[in-house]
């Protein structure tokens, strides 16, 4: 299992698409078990489009 701030939210309105690194991203071509950080540079949200700078963790400040 993930812990929560290893999965990542699209905070674009009306996405809400979570990125889980157990899951990974099939559309993507990402592999599971990859971590947000890892995410190549210009992944993209696969929902919305958006940009890895419009995702936040889901942990919060420790
Ligand atoms: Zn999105």
């Amino acid at each position: 299992m993930a812990n929560p701030e290893e999965m990542y939210q699209c905070q674009t309105s009306n996405c809400g698409y979570i990125y889980n690194p157990d899951k990974g991203d099939r559309k993507g071509k990402i592999k599971k078990g990859t971590q947000f950080e890892d995410l190549p540079e210009d992944w993209k949200c696969p929902v919305c489009g958006a940009t890895r700078k419009m995702f936040k963790s889901l942990g919060g400040p420790a």
